[in-house]
């Protein structure tokens, strides 16, 4: 008799990715969904996730489609009232025990994450896991502060209160996948709001080990729901449906151009959190030192983060001294596997990334620009053989780009203007003792997410920080985040801040209710 086939090493629909087992379909009203391949539309029921550290194939992921967009919009909806109805108090309970789940679990969750878009393991597990369970207690605890003060129109009392809204489309990005995630969906079920989370598809396998753990903590199905798959196949169809009562997105300019053109249709509100041109604005007053230390954090998470202080605004005296600081600094960058505790540069998430990072670098070098340091593909990588699959994207290190700073650049050139989000910053200087210019070129972009100023003088700083236009301003300090303040950015970089109460203003229909002093029956 022929020898019986092996059984399969984990069951259909798990993939172990970093020894980790994670469900690869979509969770729709408390079940997990596989997609139906489709032959009419030749759509195959699944897409391949990869490895950034090497490319290697991890997962055959759920393709989402119209299909399933309506069924995950349905099981939301069909789940708002019951949870909308929920005493306050039992949801923070429960928002805390998914927090508990998300601790117990943050081994996994980071080495998840870290093979998914290759970000630091060591930020993952001491930084950006023990955040998404903060994101969760965090909102539970302001839930149960959520008041304002009543207030008397001649007589009559004014009562505000934060009516839950309804299904939420929350759709993010791939530079930090959980924890922008739950940074959306821990307000939106605080608030009582259900809803449908779609993860990046270069990056979908946390969301998906999340909708387990909510499952585990005991949150009613259809509360959350996780759908799978592409922007044009699955996103659109969310952001199109008629019963969604708010959108949140976190992703670039051209993106929430089209769902705030969909979402016009149905005048649903959308929060976007959006890219960036961030300046650093150093000043010959400065502790340069601590600019430079400013400036290295700019290549954190391989310049993939929104915030990035990407234009180096630097008083002409002062240039050479922090040049030499911030030179010295960036010799000591160790760049390389991201699981290593010693890497301090990981690689960029995606070959076409990577391309497109080196096309704004070439394109800036051909208009004349010069690489300070940097300026291509890091293709010492010897060490990084051992990691196999590197074949085909790109050789060895393909994904790995140096840490570059570009200087003779125009202030209207592409590489000065539009994001790159690579590891890549341009330096440029003002006059000695000009502040104006030094506004003028800090502001001179289409974005407005949030400088940052180095200065010695508290009253420059003052000055110069009421003149820029930024959500976010952080003077002789970078990323001190409180969970309390507004985040969001002017202009391009987006519409709305979440945070604080600010983010129940979004996930609320806001209802004031105005009271009579006379009108009540009398008893007895
Ligand atoms: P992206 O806009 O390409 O994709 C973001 C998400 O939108 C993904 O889940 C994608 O599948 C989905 N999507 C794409 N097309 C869609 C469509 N037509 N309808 C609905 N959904 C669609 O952005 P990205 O490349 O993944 O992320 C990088 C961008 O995100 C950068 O611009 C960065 O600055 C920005 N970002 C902003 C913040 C912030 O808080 N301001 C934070 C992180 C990243």
């Amino acid at each position: 008799a022929p020898p019986a086939p092996a059984p399969p090493s984990h069951p259909p629909h798990t993939a172990t990715v970093a020894g980790v087992p994670v469900d690869t379909r979509h969770w729709i009203g408390g079940e997990r969904i596989a997609s139906a391949a489709s032959p009419a539309s030749a759509t195959a029921a699944t897409f391949t996730d990869h490895s950034p550290l090497d490319g290697a194939p991890l997962a055959e992921i759920a393709r989402g489609g119209a299909a399933e967009a309506r069924a995950a919009v349905a099981a939301a909806r069909a789940a708002f009232p019951a949870w909308a109805a929920t005493p306050p108090a039992e949801r923070a309970r429960l928002l805390h025990a998914v927090a508990d789940g998300v601790e117990a679990r943050i081994e996994d969750l980071a080495a998840v994450e870290t093979a998914d878009n290759g970000a630091l393991l060591r930020s993952h597990r001491r930084g950006v896991m023990p955040r998404v369970a903060h994101n969760l207690r965090y909102f539970a605890d302001r839930l149960l502060a959520l008041a304002h003060d009543d207030f008397e129109t001649r007589g009559h009392t004014n009562h505000v209160t934060w009516d839950p809204a309804g299904p939420a489309v929350l759709i993010t990005p791939w530079n930090a996948p959980l924890m922008l995630a739950s940074w959306k969906i821990a307000p939106a079920l605080a608030a009582g709001s259900t809803v449908v989370l779609k993860p990046a598809e270069w990056t979908p396998l946390t969301a998906s080990l999340f909708a387990d753990i909510a499952h585990e903590a005991g949150l009613p199905a259809g509360v959350l729901n996780v759908v799978q798959g592409y922007g044009a196949e699955v996103g659109e169809p969310l952001v199109a449906d008629p019963d969604v009562r708010r959108i949140s997105f976190t992703g670039s300019v051209p993106t929430a151009r089209r769902i705030a053109a969909t979402a016009g249709a149905h005048l649903v509100p959308c929060s976007f959190e959006l890219g960036g041109k961030s300046p650093l604005l150093v000043f010959a007053d400065a502790d340069l030192e601590l600019a430079a230390d400013l400036a290295v954090e700019q290549f954190d998470n391989a310049g993939q983060v929104c915030l990035a202080a990407t234009r180096i605004l630097v008083e002409e005296s002062a240039r050479e001294a922090f040049l030499g600081h911030f030179l010295d600094r960036v010799a000591k960058l160790t760049q390389g596997d991201p699981r290593d505790e010693a890497t301090d540069i990981g690689p960029n998430i995606h070959p076409r990334h990577v391309e497109r990072v080196d096309g704004f670098v070439r394109r800036a070098l051909d208009a004349g620009a010069t690489a300070i340091t940097g300026g291509g593909r890091n293709t010492g990588l010897a060490g990084l053989a051992g990691l196999g699959g590197l074949g085909g994207l790109g050789g060895l290190g393909g994904n790995y780009y140096l840490p570059t700073l570009l200087t003779d650049v125009a202030q209207d050139s592409e590489i000065v203007q539009e994001e790159v989000f690579g590891p890549v910053l341009t330096l440029q200087t003002f006059p000695d003792g000009d502040e104006d210019e030094a506004v003028r070129l800090a502001n001179d972009t289409r974005f407005g997410l949030a400088a940052t100023l180095a200065t010695g003088d508290r009253e420059r700083a003052d000055r110069v920080t009421a003149r820029l236009v930024a959500g976010t301003v952080w003077v002789n300090c970078f990323f001190v985040r409180d969970l309390s303040a507004p985040f969001g950015g002017s202009r391009a970089s987006g519409i709305g801040r979440e945070g604080g109460d600010w983010s129940f203003d979004f996930y609320c229909d806001l209802k004031n209710t105005v009271t009579a002093p006379k009108g009540w029956a009398r008893h007895g």
